[in-house]
């Protein structure tokens, strides 16, 4: 089943999600769900529990043959730098340069029950960053600069005054048989 993806704004998107202490049906079913929120999003690479609204240390990330799932990941070691435009599925339609560790070692417990240890690069290695931030409650917005967040705040706040006006124009649209 797939969930509506929480916004910028929504309080629980700022809350500190708790581990999961059990590999039970329940916890499946919410990967399953999380997998298909993700799918449905259509452009995502990576989801993270608070962004359907459950205050659980889940990640999933579909980025290689098939979608993967995370329990309690935390980075236990990093290194590097690397520069990307980094995106949020909670805070759509923003891109913001942002410097983070290009490396990162992650520890945390897979599917079957078992602690497990992922080296990640680049692209991985930002989206295991991103989505462990959402973990603790924080987003993009919290890792930037005050100037770059001033910047990203007023860019996001025209995009979604755009969107309203844009649903607004919408019926117009459709009773004119436009695209
Ligand atoms: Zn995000």
């Amino acid at each position: 089943m797939s969930y509506k993806i929480r916004t910028y704004g929504d309080p629980v998107l700022k809350s500190r999600a708790a581990p999961v202490d059990n590999v039970d049906g329940k916890i499946i079913r919410l990967v399953d769900d999380m997998f298909d929120t993700l799918i449905d999003s259509g452009n995502g690479l990576a989801l993270a529990a608070p962004q359907i609204g459950v205050q659980k240390q889940v990640v999933v990330w579909d980025m290689d043959e098939e979608p993967l799932a995370i329990f309690n990941p935390e980075i236990i070691e990093s290194d590097g730098e690397w520069l990307y435009d980094e995106g949020c599925l909670s805070i759509p339609g923003l891109y913001v340069e942002m410097l983070r560790p290009k490396l990162v070692l992650v520890r945390g417990v897979d599917i079957e029950g078992n602690v497990i240890e992922i080296e990640a690069d680049e692209l991985e290695a930002r989206m295991f960053q991103h989505e462990i931030d959402h973990l603790q409650g924080v987003l993009m917005f919290d890792r930037m600069s005050k100037d770059q967040r001033k910047q990203a705040l007023t860019e996001y706040r025209r995009m979604e005054e755009e969107a309203v006006a844009e649903a607004s124009r919408r019926p117009m649209r459709r009773r004119l048989g436009m695209k």
